[in-house]
């Protein structure tokens, strides 16, 4: 059923993207307004993997069940994917809660443990393959009848004084566009190399030190990685793509003879939490949906799915 009301999303990364979908299917008649098209965002240079991290655990979980659907869909670009993770503190819970959603889960034993690790353990997880999912994503919006406007937008009153909602999935672009001072560019780099037939991921984090993940896409593996807070430039650093191709051999030696294909950077939109949430103001009603760090991925659908229940519950009472 068609909604009377109109929707503006702006930013078409994966949150625009999955919030713009949700809309769609829920009857609001959506579009989006985006300064860069999906393929130019920070969306894609992302690893991109279900990991979980603590927080927005709903959003999160309800993200992953609907990944592990997609994993069906062939068009999609999303696929099982097993984690190794080895850690610096002992593993004693063996159903753990927050790895309930997980495809499976298992403690490592002791000799399956390298050194200076404490212990480790494999998450079935899934990996979204960003080059071929943000195109599903945008094809599948067009499909429910969705236009896409490349504009840059400067003010959100503008586009609020003509729709009678509008979401903001800017990411780090909410700094500027709606004065969120504690947005902060959390910049990462990261490596692909040639994948020797590669298909699960390795991922360590030492207390205080840098983290290392390998992860694989079809044609390459993706080697990380770096967490650098405030760092604006997406200029890539030879010294940091040196040790994450080192620090990547030594997790896993089947990357020996692997060349580097590609070295990306991207500024992950950080904030102390993420921003969910609906704002009357004088020109409509605003939407926010931006935020989401390093896991932009992993809390889309929860967030999404979040928004939409937000704008229809302010449509169906003013
Ligand atoms: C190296 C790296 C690895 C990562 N790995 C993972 C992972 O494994 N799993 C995971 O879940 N996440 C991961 N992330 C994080 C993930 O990439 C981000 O959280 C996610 O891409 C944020 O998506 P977004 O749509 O909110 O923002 P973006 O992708 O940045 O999109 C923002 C959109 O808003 C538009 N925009 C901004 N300002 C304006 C404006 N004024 N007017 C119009 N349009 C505007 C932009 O053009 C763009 O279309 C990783 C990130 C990096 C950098």
């Amino acid at each position: 059923m068609q909604n009377v009301v109109d929707v503006t999303v702006v930013g078409s990364g994966v949150s625009g993207l999955t919030t713009a979908i949700r809309l769609a299917e829920a009857g609001f008649s959506t579009s989006i307004l985006t300064r860069e098209r999906a393929t130019n965002t920070t969306s894609i240079v992302a690893a991109a993997i279900w990991f979980p991290e603590p927080g927005s655990r709903s959003f999160m979980e309800r993200s992953l069940e609907v990944f592990l659907e997609l994993i069906g869909d062939e068009s999609a670009g999303v696929y099982p994917l097993d984690v190794t993770e080895y850690v610096d503190y002992p593993l004693d819970d063996a159903n753990p809660s927050w790895a309930q959603p997980l495809r499976s889960y298992r403690i490592l034993t002791a000799d399956e443990v390298p050194a200076p690790f404490a212990a480790g353990h494999v998450l079935g997880t899934v990996r979204i393959e960003p080059p071929i999912y943000l195109p599903y994503l945008e094809n599948r919006f067009e499909t429910l009848g969705g236009v896409i406007t490349e504009q840059d937008v400067t003010d959100l009153s503008d586009v609020a004084r003509e729709n009678r909602v509008v979401v903001n999935c800017t990411g780090l672009g909410a700094r500027s566009l709606v004065g969120d001072t504690s947005m902060q560019p959390v910049r990462g780099q990261v490596v692909h190399v040639e994948n020797p037939g590669i298909t699960d991921g390795h991922h360590t984090q030492i207390e205080g030190g840098p983290f290392t993940y390998v992860l694989p896409r079809n044609e390459v593996v993706v080697l990380g990685g770096t967490r650098l807070v405030g760092e604006w430039s997406l200029v890539p650093d030879d010294e940091t793509t040196k040790r994450i191709v080192e620090d990547a051999r030594s997790l896993d030696p089947r990357l020996a003879t692997s060349e580097i294909v590609k070295v990306a950077v991207g500024l992950r939109p950080g904030r102390p939490t993420v921003r969910v949430e609906l704002e009357e103001t004088l020109s409509g009603l605003v939407a926010h949906n931006y935020g989401h760090d390093g896991n932009g991925y992993g809390l889309s659908w929860g967030c999404a799915e979040e928004v939409v229940r937000l704008i229809e519950y302010a449509t169906s009472t003013s």
